[in-house]
């Protein structure tokens, strides 16, 4: 099936969860990380706005020509960022999805005075604790979002998670349900091609789907 088939068919798959679920606010975040400009337009040709990157390099090669074409694009950064592509991912990111320790905050902070530009932004939070993941310690959510709000003036929008691969990745969306909860957060950016449904029944927002659009990835070349 081609990209535009199978956007329609996770975009069935998220109206009927949303149904189920009795709610209608769920974005779709198409992740095209390693796909090219041409499968992309498939997509914005088809209708779809909202896009997910991981890496901000990638990304400054695709998207400047593909946001020229369509203004109304919605660019989301959704891997690690490096203190020293904060000023990058501030020019080119409508929303940073992977806000995971103070320094990248600061860094962030900084960019968006000076640049006068401000993306949306969600903290990244280690759900399940992974040494190599990304995230911040969930014990430390309430600590660090006040480190963001109060110190350093940011909004910040919604929480986000990656539960670990191979496990049941229920008990991670309520963790990171009820910590939004307690933090007045009010979007979660949970769920990926494996999981976007179980995501949408316990309350995300956003769902970040790559491979169910745009085929399996190839990261040979
Ligand atoms: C690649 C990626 C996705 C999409 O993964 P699929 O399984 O291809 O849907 C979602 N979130 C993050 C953070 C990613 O890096």
């Amino acid at each position: 099936m081609g990209v535009r088939e199978n956007l329609e068919e996770v975009l069935g798959r998220i109206k009927a969860a949303e149904h189920e679920a009795e709610r209608t606010d769920v974005t779709l975040v198409a992740v095209s990380k390693t796909h090219d400009a041409d499968a992309i337009r498939l997509a914005i040709e088809a209708g779809h706005r909202v896009f997910g990157e991981n890496r901000v390099q990638e990304a400054q090669k695709k998207w400047p020509a593909l946001k020229a074409e369509t203004p109304d694009i919605e660019l989301h950064l959704i891997g690690p960022l490096q203190s020293n592509k904060a000023e990058d991912a501030v020019k080119l990111f409508d929303v940073i999805e992977s806000v995971d320790r103070e320094k990248i905050a600061r860094a962030l902070a900084k960019e968006i005075a000076k640049q006068g530009r401000a993306p949306r932004l969600y903290v990244q939070v280690n759900t399940g604790n992974e040494p190599q993941k990304a995230g911040i310690d969930p014990r430390e959510t309430e600590a660090f979002l006040a480190l963001c709000r109060d110190e350093l003036g940011l909004t910040i929008e919604g929480l986000m998670c990656i539960p670990p691969a191979g496990e049941n990745p229920g008990p991670h969306f309520a963790l990171l349900h009820d910590l939004a909860t307690e933090n007045s957060v009010h979007k979660l950016s949970m769920g990926m091609s494996g999981d976007y449904e179980i995501a949408i029944a316990f309350g995300a927002t956003s769902v970040r789907v790559g491979s169910a659009i745009f085929g399996e990835r190839d990261y040979s070349n």
